[in-house]
């Protein structure tokens, strides 16, 4: 089953708990939705970005604004970057975001897979240009930085999807510590809990900056220029959010140990547990028979295992863990 159905499956199912898409639950935070209120500018600005939000976001990275450019959402800057490596071997771990797969094949790109060990640890010995996420998607997990070294020794070049790099329950090591010759694409649908939104962007060195502008103008032009200003205003409150949002979900990814009678890699961030279930489709079937919509692991590239994202407060996940306990369940 395609992504498509499995959604059309949970919508005519209707389950209670909705724990299949990375839709945040929890509200974006009321400085950020005041901050939108006000803006009452909706002018074009440039494909590159407004340069109080650059300037905004080259502070977080530690960069200068020249080596940022505004995208529309995280998968936007995706698209724009596999796009400029178009004509190179791109590589990706496995299982993997479905969405590298989407870009590509618009492209007509191939994306070669890694194998991954039983920790979810890739091994990386080709060249090429790697397309990496941590803490990832689905698996939660976060590479240590010896592993992050071992990527940047061999890779010509890497795209590392750091969505997640607000939500970390520990070390995260950003290739980007370690290497010139890494992008990183960077959003603010997650830790502001605004997806719909559709703001993130790139940070990367200046030649590369000057391919994702010309994506830019040949795509959307102007990345949502209220949300730049909104964001710019109250770009002070992201570390205290940041704070907020990893305690929330590293306590929620802790009672899932404690509670799921199910194998899994403990996460390192982001809100995803991906459970060994034996058979992905019937768990699927069973857990939505039960009220619980979950995601199966083949569309990760993984048959042997589910993704739940743990999108729901503390008191429904537990409902929802006892009802996956009793159809996917296998005593530990
Ligand atoms: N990369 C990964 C790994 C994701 O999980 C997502 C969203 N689920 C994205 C990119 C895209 O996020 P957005 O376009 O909302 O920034």
């Amino acid at each position: 089953m395609d992504f498509a159905s499995v959604l059309a499956r949970i919508k005519e199912a209707s389950p209670k708990h909705r724990l299949d898409i990375g839709d945040p639950d929890l509200p974006p935070p009321p400085e950020f939705v005041e901050a939108l209120r006000r803006v009452y500018d909706f002018r074009y600005g440039p494909a590159e970005g407004l340069p109080e939000f650059r300037e905004a976001v080259a502070s977080l990275f530690g960069v200068e604004p020249s080596e940022v450019a505004a995208v529309a959402g995280g998968r936007h800057g995706l698209a724009a970057l596999m796009w400029a490596f178009r004509r190179r071997r791109l590589l990706t771990p496995s299982p993997y975001y479905p969405g590298y797969f989407e870009i590509a094949e618009v492209f007509g790109l191939r994306l070669g897979l890694v194998a991954t060990d039983g920790g979810w640890m890739p091994s990386f010995t080709e060249r090429g240009v790697y397309v990496v996420n941590y803490p990832n998607n689905p698996t939660g997990v976060v590479l240590p930085r010896g592993k992050v070294r071992e990527l940047v020794d061999v890779a010509e070049f890497v795209i590392s999807d750091e969505i997640y790099r607000d939500i970390v329950f520990g070390e995260f090591t950003s290739p980007m510590e370690l290497s010139s010759s890494v992008a990183v694409v960077y959003s603010f649908s997650k830790v502001l809990s605004v997806p719909g939104l559709r703001v993130g962007a790139v940070v990367a060195p200046r030649e590369l900056i000057k391919e994702v502008v010309k994506f830019n103008k040949a795509t959307v032009n102007v990345p949502p220029t209220p949300v730049q200003r909104a964001i710019a205003s109250v770009a002070d409150i992201l570390p205290r959010r940041r704070a907020e949002v990893s305690e929330t979900y590293r306590r929620r990814a802790e009672l899932a140990a404690s509670l799921l009678k199910l194998e899994f890699v403990r996460p390192g961030g982001a809100f995803y547990v991906f459970p060994r279930v034996g058979d992905d489709m019937r768990c699927f079937e069973a857990a939505l028979a039960a009220g619980v919509s979950l995601l199966p692991g083949s569309l990760y590239g993984d048959p042997r295992h589910v993704r739940l994202a743990l999108v729901e407060d503390e008191e429904r996940l537990k409902e929802a863990f006892t009802a996956v306990n009793a159809t996917c369940g296998d005593p530990r």
